[in-house]
């Protein structure tokens, strides 16, 4: 032997043997076992006397009538990758091996595979199990939603009588509140059943034909007033190779494009909204669309995405608290884009604003093919005449370009206006813009925001009219003229 190698001994092999997780058994080649691992000993109940049996007894099913045939069972052996070994007790299980028949070298390992089997049976009955308790909560969700509509339905009623009776000052603000969270009551219920018909898989799509343009129009429509209430712009712009006249779900298509509208309005305070809609292909009938709704909000960061389109996630508690939600609108818009067989992508960064992009395929509508003659009529559609405006957005927040200058002018011409019809939550919001507007400006001009907004908030008509007054002569004089 030369220096240096290694001897490796039977004895060497019987102790990591010892150590394996399957079944070996050593064997001679007339079937005498010359040795059992400790898991042999262990599965198969014999301890040391095992080897004072023969494979035959270990393998009777596939073995019994090799047995007496010499050395023919030797092939037998080397052939079978499964069959059922007998424990001392004559109780069996199933194994997976493989065998070594090689000169003196006669070896079997074999994986007792009971317990897999049984693990993937307890798989199945979990399935089974899971799957009916998603059928009983679904039913549970649909029962429970449609009760939870008819009350809401009946209080919005009575409020829109009361309402129309002629109610007035102080009864008619209240009124209009409650009319308000029974719309957010309503919102919720469909977003909550809409969720379960999705993960249920209950959902089916409509195909009709529908006025793409208008649908982009009434999205926007609904969005409005909030986009106007906090001063912000929106644009909108769509490819005129768009065909007026599409196949698909309007009402699951609006809902889309209104969830993410929605959150953009949400979250901005200062800025513009922007949708860009393009083709992408068209092949015959079948058209992709792509749409980008943006925005120079609040952004979300990285972290952030990763728990988005997820249901009830929204990204962080005190987002929950001070903006709402069931943070179910993302999870369910992001199903229904799949639906359409789109994807939906997020592009932000803190503090910057948010992009969402998706894709969706929809048919044109073959007798309406080419007929765009009514798309100038809509209101919101291609508005992006300013857009120049707002290609250094980044600006707006570094005092004293004229970005930041006119957004501040806006703001405060917006604010003066709220303080005197008295909307003091509107006003609230503007006074606090104007101070994040005034973020790198002077000191004295952002104590004079600071105060402006306290008093604001307290709603002292006279005192925030003098505070404001204050400002805009501190940052007329400051900014000097630009
Ligand atoms: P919700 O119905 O509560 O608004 P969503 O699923 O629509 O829930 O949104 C989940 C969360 O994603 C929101 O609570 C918010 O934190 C974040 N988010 C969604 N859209 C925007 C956006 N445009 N800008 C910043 N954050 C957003």
């Amino acid at each position: 032997m030369e220096q240096g190698q290694e001897t490796f001994q039977a004895e060497d092999f019987y102790r990591l043997a010892d150590v394996a997780l399957e079944i070996i058994v050593r064997f001679d080649r007339a079937g005498n076992i010359l040795y059992g691992n400790r898991q042999a000993k262990e599965d198969l109940g014999y301890g040391e006397e095992l080897t004072k049996i023969s494979l035959f007894t270990l393998f009777p099913a596939e073995l019994q009538q090799e047995e007496g045939a010499k050395e023919a069972f030797l092939d037998k052996v080397a052939e079978m990758g499964e069959g059922m070994m007998y424990r001392k007790n004559g109780t069996c299980f199933p194994v997976r091996m493989t065998a070594v028949v090689d000169g003196p070298y006669c070896l079997i390992f074999a994986i007792n595979v009971a317990k897999r089997i049984e693990t993937e049976r307890k798989l199945v009955r979990m399935k089974e199990e899971m799957e009916e308790t998603i059928k009983v909560r679904n039913e549970f969700v649909a029962n429970v939603t449609h009760e939870l509509r008819t009350p809401v339905n009946g209080i919005r009623g009575h409020v829109t009588n009361m309402l129309e009776a002629g109610a007035t000052g102080e009864q008619k603000r209240t009124l209009e509140i409650i009319t308000r969270c029974c719309e957010n009551m309503s919102a919720i219920i469909t977003n909550i059943l809409d969720f379960s018909k999705l993960g249920a898989g209950k959902f089916t799509l409509e195909q009709k034909e529908f006025n793409f343009y208008q649908m982009v129009n009434h999205a926007v429509e609904t969005n409005i007033m909030a986009i106007n209430a906090k001063g912000l712009h929106i644009m909108v712009n769509i490819d005129k190779a768009i065909p007026e006249f599409l196949i698909g779900d309007e009402l699951r298509l609006t809902q889309i494009l209104n969830n993410l509208l929605s959150n953009a309005v949400k979250f901005t305070s200062v800025g513009y909204i922007n949708i860009e809609v393009t083709k992408t292909v068209q092949f015959d009938d079948e058209i992709e669309l792509f749409f980008v709704v943006s925005d120079t909000g609040i952004g979300i960061s990285q972290e952030e995405k990763d728990k988005l389109f997820k249901s009830f996630s929204q990204v962080d508690a005190s987002i929950t608290r001070k903006y709402g939600g069931t943070g179910l609108g993302l999870a369910i818009t992001k199903q229904l884009v799949e639906l359409m067989h789109g994807s939906i992508h997020l592009d932000s960064e803190k503090g910057k604003g948010s992009s969402f992009s998706y894709s969706v395929r929809l048919h044109v509508a073959q007798d309406k093919k080419g007929e765009n003659s009514v798309r100038g009529q809509f209101e919101f559609i291609n508005q992006n005449q300013d857009m120049s405006k707002f290609e250094n957005i980044g600006e707006i927040f570094h005092y004293g370009t004229p970005e930041n200058v006119g957004e501040l002018r806006s703001k405060m011409e917006k604010l003066v206006l709220c303080m005197e019809v008295g909307a003091w939550d509107r006003a609230e919001t503007f006074s606090h813009n104007i101070k994040e507007l005034l973020e790198e400006g002077p000191q004295e001009l952002k104590k004079a925001a600071f105060r402006l907004e306290m008093n604001v908030r307290k709603e002292k008509y006279d005192k925030a009219m003098e505070q404001f007054s204050n400002l805009k002569g501190l940052f007329e004089e400051n900014i000097g003229g630009i």
